[in-house]
Formats: C-alpha cells, sequence, structure tokens
C-alpha cells in the first residue's frame, strides 16, 4: 500500500519532490528540533492520485488522513471537536518548488458553533471571547471563499456595513459581540449562497480543504505561474495540515515573515515584518501595514531572541537565505515554515557572492543557485542619474522590487492589460494587488501600491516577475472608484505620467529617462565563475552593430545569426531592393543588386569591426520577396515611376509575388535557387567586406561564415554553394589574400534533420533555426499560434510555448538525429541553435546535452545563455 501520508516527523528536507518543500522543511526544522507544531503532510502523489482518480480523493487517502489526525491529537493533546480541548488546524499548499500566493491556505479549521461555546465557556477573558468569535468569522469566510467558491465579497459587504452600523474604521475595532453577530450573518450567507448549511463536522471540514488545496493546483493563477517558471504540471501539490498557534490570541501574541537577508538588495540583514495579535494572511495580504521586525525585540524580547537563533541555525543548516514564517502565541515562537527566500535578481547575485565568501557555497553551486531568467531584471533599465538626480519625489513607499518604470497610471488589472495590449508604458496603481490581478501586473512596466510591506502579495509576485515595485506607500490617498488618487498635494488621473524606483522607493512625476544597466560587480563575479564551468559556445542574434556592441558587452562570443534582410528596410536601401524584386531581367536584377552592394559590404564591415575578429554568421536572403513590396498607393506610385513603369504592372507584379502560405513559400534558399545572382551579391559583400576589415586588422582573424536558410534537400544547398564558392574563391584571389570561410546551413526543415547525413558532406557548420523547425515540425504557424495556445494550456494539451521552450521530445529528436547523423560524415562540422530557443535555459541545457558548440541569442539574453550553459555543464558532469 503505498504511503500518502507522512507525520512531520517522519520526513526530512531531502523529501521535497514526495512532500513539497513547505512540507519537507517542516520535517527538517521538527528533525533539528525547531519549535514547530506537530502535524503532518499529504504527499504530491497524493495530488495526483486525485486527479487521476477524477478529482476525488480515495478512501485509501482519506484513511491515512485519518491516521494522521489521530497522531496528531495525540502529539498535541488536543482533539478534532472536542469540547474540552479542541484542535483547530490550519490546511496549506506546498509544490514542490514554491509559488507564493497561487495556491490556497485555510487557517482555524475545525471551529463550529459548539466547539466555539465551549472554548468561550472553559475562558472567561472577554478578551478571548473576542478573539474566538473573531477566529469564527475568518474561518467561516476564508472556507467559503476558498473551498466553497462563495465570493469574498460578499462578507467583505457584511463586514463594511457592520463596520458602519457600529461606526468604527477598523475591524479590530469590532467587539465580540460584533463579531459573533458578524459569523452568524456568515453563516447565513453562506446557506443563501449554497442552499445548505456550513459544515459543522470537523472532518468533513477537513476533507473539503484538503480537496481544495489539490483543486488549487489547477486553478487559472497557478497554471500561469508554472508557466512563466517553468514548473511542470505533473508534479501536483502537497498538502500540509497543522495545529494552530494564534497570533491573534491577544496581545502577547503576534505573527511575522522574515529574511534573513535583505531579498531585494541582498545585505546580510534580518529583514522583515511583524503585526501584533495578527493571524499570516493580515502579514501578507497587505491589509494592515506591519512594523519592521527589529521593533518585535522591544514587544518580545524572548521569542525575539530565540527567532534569532533559529535564523541563524536554519542559514548555517540550509546555506543559503531563509524566507520564514512564524506565530508567537502567548509570548511563545512557533515556526510556521522556511525555505529558501525568493529575491530579486541583485540580491541573488550578492547572496551567491557573500555565500561564496562565507564558505558556504562553493562557485560552482552560487552559479547553479541563480535563475537564469532573472538575469534579465538586472539588464532592465534604471533612471538617468542625471535626469534622477534634478528629480524631486513626491512621495516614497517601499523599493519593494528593483529597477525604474515610467508609463501611464492605470488603475485596474484589466486596463494594465488593454493598455499594455496597445502599446502603451503603464504603471498599475492599486490600493492593493490580489492574485487575480497577475496577468495585469504582468503588462505594467511597474506597480504601485499604497498597501501592504516588503512581503505583500505586490512585492511578492513582482519580483519574481522581475517587474519593479514599490508598495505601501501610505501617503497616497485613492480613490480607485473615480480612477485617482492624490500625492503631496498633487492630483493624478489615469494616462497621467508617473515615474517609480523600485531599488528606492521614491515616486516621481512625470517621465524620467532611463538608461541600461552594465555587467559588473558581482553580476561580473558570477558571469565569470560561469565562463569557467560552462562547455558551450554563447554567439548572439544581431543583425545592427549597435547590437552587437551590446551583445559583445554582455559577454557574447560571436554572431550566430545576421538577418541580412533587416538591413534592406531602410530608406535609402529598400527603393534598390524593390527595384531587384521589379527587375524583368536577368540584367536588370544584376544592376538593382550593384546598387544593394556596397550598403551591405559596408554593414557588414561594421558587424565585422563590432566582433573583433570573434565569428559572425551571416545568413542570407530568407523571407519571401512579398514582404519587401509597398502597399499602399503612394508607394506603390513611386516604386512605378522609378522603374518607369505603370502603376498597373507594378500592381501585377506584387499580386504574382502573392502566396497562400507565405511561411512555406518563396523564401529561404529557394529564392537564390530562383536567383542566384543575390547569393552572389551578398557573397561579395561578405567577403570584400572580411577582407578589408582584416585588412585593417591584422592582429584578428576573420573567418566568414556563410549560412545557406531553409534547406531541405542537399542538392538545394549544392546548387547554391556552387555560386558562393566561386564567388567567394574569385573575390579572394582577386585581394591576394589568404583567407578561409565556411558555408554551412539551418536546420529548420524536418528533412534537413532526416538527411543530415547527406547535407552534413556539403556544410561547414550546421545552425538550428528551431523557430521554423518548430512550425514545421508540429505544423503550427509561428505567427498565429498565439489563437490557440491558452485553449491548449486550458485543455492541457501543452504546457508551454513551443516557440519559447524547445519542444524536446518532438523536436528535440529531430536536433538529436541530425547531430547523430552529421558529425560522424563530417567529424569537423560545428554546430549551433538561433531560433528563439537558444536563450531558454531549458533549451540550452538540452543543447548542452546533446553536444551543440553554441547557442545564440538575442543581446540581452546573452548573460541567461551564458549562466544557463554553466549550470547544464554542472548538472551533468561526470554524466
Ligand atoms: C529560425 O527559423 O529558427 C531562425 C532563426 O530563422 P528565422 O527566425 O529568421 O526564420
Ligand atoms: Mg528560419
Amino acid at each position: 500500500m503505498a504511503k500518502w501520508v507522512y507525520m512531520f516527523s517522519e520526513g526530512d528536507m531531502t523529501m521535497r519532490n514526495l512532500l513539497g518543500g513547505k512540507g519537507a522543511n517542516l520535517a527538517e526544522m521538527t528533525s533539528i528540533g525547531l519549535p514547530v507544531p506537530q502535524g503532518f503532510t499529504i504527499t504530491t502523489e497524493a495530488c495526483t492520485q486525485y486527479y487521476e482518480d477524477g478529482r476525488k480523493i480515495n478512501d485509501e487517502i482519506m484513511a491515512q488522513v485519518m491516521e494522521g489526525v489521530k497522531k496528531m491529537e495525540e502529539i498535541n493533546g488536543k482533539k478534532f471537536g472536542d469540547l474540552q480541548n479542541p484542535l483547530l488546524v490550519s490546511v496549506r499548499s506546498g509544490a514542490r518548488a514554491s509559488m507564493p500566493g497561487m495556491m490556497d491556505t485555510i487557517l482555524n479549521l475545525g471551529l463550529n458553533d459548539e466547539v466555539v461555546a465551549a472554548m468561550i465557556a472553559g475562558n472567561p477573558d472577554p478578551k478571548f471571547e473576542r478573539f474566538v468569535y473573531d477566529s469564527y468569522r475568518r474561518f467561516i469566510q476564508m472556507f467559503s471563499d476558498v473551498v466553497m467558491e462563495v465570493g469574498k465579497k460578499y462578507f467583505e459587504q457584511l463586514i463594511d456595513q457592520m463596520k458602519a452600523e457600529k461606526n468604527v474604521k477598523f475591524d479590530v475595532e469590532l467587539t465580540a459581540a460584533d463579531l459573533k453577530k458578524l459569523a452568524e450573518q456568515f453563516k447565513a450567507e453562506y446557506k443563501k449562497q449554497l442552499g445548505k448549511d456550513f459544515p459543522s463536522d470537523p472532518v468533513q471540514q477537513l476533507k473539503l480543504a484538503i480537496e481544495a488545496v489539490f483543486r488549487s493546483w489547477d486553478n487559472p493563477r497557478a497554471n500561469v505561474y508554472r508557466r512563466d517558471n517553468d514548473i511542470p504540471y505533473s508534479w501536483g501539490t502537497a498538502v500540509n495540515v497543522m495545529p494552530m498557534v494564534f497570533g491573534n490570541l491577544n496581545d502577547e501574541s503576534g505573527t511575522g515573515v522574515a529574511f534573513t537577508r535583505d531579498p531585494a538588495t541582498g545585505e546580510k540583514k534580518l529583514m522583515g515584518e511583524f503585526l501584533i495579535n495578527a493571524q499570516g494572511e493580515d502579514v501578507v495580504a497587505g491589509v494592515r501595514t506591519p512594523m519592521p521586525i527589529a521593533q518585535m525585540e522591544k514587544e518580545f524580547p524572548d521569542a525575539y531572541a530565540d527567532f534569532i537563533k533559529v535564523c541563524d541555525i536554519l542559514e548555517n543548516h540550509y546555506h543559503d537565505m531563509q524566507d520564514m514564517e512564524f506565530t508567537v502565541e502567548n509570548k511563545k515562537l512557533f515556526m510556521l515554515q522556511c525555505r529558501n527566500g525568493k529575491r530579486t535578481a541583485q540580491a541573488a547575485l550578492k547572496i551567491a557572492c557573500d555565500l561564496v565568501d562565507e564558505g558556504h557555497k562553493t562557485e560552482a553551486e552560487a552559479v547553479a543557485m541563480i535563475d537564469p531568467r532573472n538575469l534579465d531584471t538586472l539588464l532592465h533599465p534604471q533612471f538617468d542619474a542625471k535626469a534622477l538626480k534634478a528629480a524631486t519625489p513626491l512621495g516614497k513607499g517601499l523599493g519593494a522590487s528593483p529597477g525604474a518604470a515610467c508609463g501611464k497610471v492605470v488603475f485596474t488589472a484589466e486596463d494594465a492589460e488593454e493598455w499594455g495590449a496597445r502599446g502603451e508604458k503603464v504603471v498599475l496603481v492599486r490600493l492593493e494587488t490580489s492574485p487575480e490581478d497577475i496577468t495585469g501586473m504582468k503588462a505594467a512596466q511597474g506597480i504601485l501600491t499604497v498597501r501592504g510591506g516588503m512581503t505583500s502579495h505586490a512585492a511578492v509576485v513582482a519580483r519574481g516577475m522581475g517587474t519593479c515595485c514599490v508598495s505601501g506607500c501610505g501617503d497616497i490617498n485613492m480613490d480607485e472608484e473615480n480612477k485617482k488618487f492624490t500625492l503631496a498635494g498633487k492630483e493624478f488621473h489615469e494616462g497621467d505620467y508617473i515615474s517609480i524606483d523600485g531599488s528606492t522607493g521614491n515616486i516621481y512625476e512625470g517621465e524620467i529617462p532611463t538608461v541600461d544597466a552594465s555587467i559588473a560587480g558581482e553580476f561580473g563575479r558570477i558571469m565569470a565563475w560561469a565562463d569557467k564551468y560552462r562547455r558551450l559556445k554563447v554567439r548572439t542574434n544581431a543583425d545592427t552593430p549597435r547590437d552587437a556592441k551590446k551583445a559583445r558587452e554582455l559577454g557574447a562570443e560571436g554572431i550566430g545569426l545576421c538577418r541580412t534582410e533587416h538591413m534592406f528596410f531602410e530608406e535609402d536601401r529598400i527603393a534598390a531592393f524593390r527595384e531587384m524584386i521589379c527587375a524583368d531581367t536577368v540584367e536588370e536584377r544584376v544592376a538593382a543588386l550593384d546598387k544593394i552592394l556596397p550598403y551591405q559590404q559596408g554593414d557588414f564591415e561594421q558587424l565585422y569591426e563590432a566582433l573583433e575578429g570573434c565569428p559572425v554568421v551571416i545568413r542570407f536572403l530568407d523571407p519571401p520577396l512579398h514582404e519587401f513590396v509597398p502597399t499602399d498607393e503612394e508607394d506603390i506610385k513611386k516604386l512605378a515611376d522609378a522603374q518607369g513603369k505603370s502603376v498597373e504592372s507594378i500592381k501585377a507584379l506584387i499580386a504574382s509575388l502573392h502566396e497562400f502560405n507565405p511561411m512555406m513559400g518563396h523564401r529561404g534558399c529557394r529564392l537564390a535557387v530562383t536567383y542566384p545572382e543575390i547569393a552572389v551579391m551578398q557573397t561579395k559583400a561578405v567577403i570584400r567586406a572580411a577582407i578589408n576589415v582584416q585588412k585593417a586588422h591584422p592582429e584578428w582573424k576573420i573567418d566568414p561564415e556563410i549560412m545557406i536558410p531553409l534547406v531541405g534537400e542537399v542538392k538545394e544547398l549544392k546548387y547554391v554553394k556552387k555560386f558562393v564558392v566561386e564567388t567567394a574563391d574569385a573575390e579572394i584571389a582577386a585581394a591576394g589574400i589568404d583567407m578561409k570561410y565556411q558555408v554551412g546551413t539551418m536546420i529548420e526543415i524536418p528533412r534537413a534533420a532526416l538527411t543530415a547525413d547527406e547535407i552534413a558532406k556539403e556544410a561547414d557548420f550546421f545552425c538550428f533555426g528551431t523557430n521554423d523547425l518548430t512550425q514545421m515540425t508540429y505544423g503550427f504557424s509561428r505567427d498565429d499560434a498565439g489563437k490557440f495556445l491558452s485553449a491548449y494550456y486550458d485543455a492541457k494539451i501543452l504546457e508551454n510555448d513551443p516557440f519559447a521552450k524547445l519542444d524536446q521530445v518532438g523536436v528535440g529528436k529531430l536536433m538529436k538525429m541530425a547531430m547523430e547523423l552529421g558529425k560522424p560524415v563530417n567529424p569537423a562540422l560545428t554546430v549551433g541553435i538561433c531560433g528563439e530557443h537558444g536563450g531558454d535555459p531549458s533549451s540550452v541545457e538540452f543543447c548542452h546535452k546533446i553536444g551543440l558548440d553554441y547557442v545564440s541569442c538575442s543581446p540581452f539574453r546573452v548573460p541567461v545563455a551564458r549562466l544557463a550553459a554553466a549550470q547544464a555543464a554542472i548538472a551533468n558532469a561526470g554524466k
């Protein structure tokens, strides 16, 4: 019989896959003697089983849960539903990878009318009565919302109504009698909404709550989070059932969240927040703004001293920054959770370096602990220092997630999404955010909230996404309904510009220009370590000297893809290019190409200069020609005049270029097969540029690499290559220079992968064009797949966009096959990838595993690829 339930005393931190992160760490804290309320974990496998059984908890699992309850009752000397000593529990999710705020939690479970009455009868303190009713109404509200999906709003309305009736502002001002009445009203509301009574049996409550947590694994926000963070759906979540300790018991109690190091900067100092007389959700929900953790020392000196000891123990045990949740009940400390804390990219780098310096980690371990996807945020713009100096902040909140953001104010997540979709830069300004806001938060440049601390939803989620966030700016006077707010006497309306600094927390009126970041300090240190471990080279996809220079600064070791067609669109070139398209004869076409040649040569020279002798792969013309012809009347007329032809004849020509399926049409090497003179011109441009730069810089070694796109049959390559070789050899001979060059091909058509042994005889190198290879392997249009992918996610057919994350099963199999077929035929063959996947960490790991020589990606992803390549090498060392 499978074991579905583990007491905290039965597990340890190595069991994360089975017990989830929270469960494994609760077990580990138990095993090292920390004060953890003793409960049990229902495994992630039980979650998978729940889905396999058609969203039902089967009898075997439930029987083991009840055994767990029994043991928990014995350990704690309390019983579910008991009128003398009732046991109340929390039921919380906990997946293998932490997904803060994405799944469900239920607190105070086990309460019902009888238990409430008995608890009050057992303790005459009127404050205790208030506490019991406060817990009861919280439980009814949370259970109704989370477990039974009755909207929160009904309960909030009732609370507002009660506060209005009693003429008070805050929940804490409501009396025991008010809360008792509220609990009654809540139950009545429950019945009204669901047509049945609120469940009073604690066992039934527990079963429903466990089901709700399993169910929440599949809620939309968890699905989005998983996709963004590359967490497989198949992992499932564990459920942790733990006896409640009460931070809201009295003024000798409280609850807090803390990090052993600053999660925003990485500085080694305890960072956290604490609320007296409150339950955990009050801190995280950002409803009340908590006090800094240091103040806890004054309020609860003993518990604080214990907590500091725990922090040290945990850091030394896990060798990483810890994020902890704890509660103080009657001055006594209880640990409710610990985990390696989420951190900003900046903090991640500092912490990793500090941990090496402190002897906690090796360099390789430090490299392995950085999430490559986060590096992106460091490369994003910061405010221009000069402009910033000249600006005066209007107000200040907490610098919750660094980076600079500037945009138009919007007040709802929906607006952020809508405005973002039409290309507007927006800053989402909210009282506080909640998990429903996630897509709007993603669309925003920055997030500004009135309430909430460093661990509020807005702060945690923004940090995870790498979006700039300022939280808890209580000086803002918010009027969400009328979409306006005031700060320092200035009124802001929807659409007004605002700038926020997620590092300092400063808020500015208007637009402040931003500048790019650079690799220095800890970033440079980690990158240097990464470079020691990686085997894969990292090149960049760049078509302009500017991009190439940026990529070089970010560590690119060459250009893996220069899409030459991008050079044709500029004003002065497009005319000549259109002339080439309109040519009726080879002579006319050659004449037009001769006009383009100097432009191309000049561009290539600049690229070779920018790359300082590093390899440059230049890909020949790829897109279908219709992309270059004019569409509006005026331009058509201009073209006709320039060509000395009639408007009608130009229109007829444009019509003749129309294709039903242009991505599978007259493009790639098919253009060079039809018009070899294009390949001849491009070869001249490449070789002449290389010769000139080589002459100017004898210290560099320029070996041009020419790449023929969209080859599916070796004879295509052979045919085009003949023109390339003839032209290149003639140019080199004429220059009297000793220059080697390579002619390679993209592998981006399935047939090319299938016949790679044939193609490898003719190609000096392969480069996987996984954009087209994915398109043609799946048969999904790379331009239109977005239209149906979300249906595929909902139907669980796909978990990720195969154009962003390599489909290792299908497309990957073709790549592997191409490697295995190509390499033995041509052992000198170098192989790279230049599709979008070249900058995606898991795809980079795959490329490492199948033995590619390099990955090539957009300039800003170069550091991501360097780190991912190092992590792949470290993870696969010795395999
Ligand atoms: C590819 O297909 O992966 C590729 C890099 O070429 P392009 O995106 O230009 O078609
Ligand atoms: Mg392609």
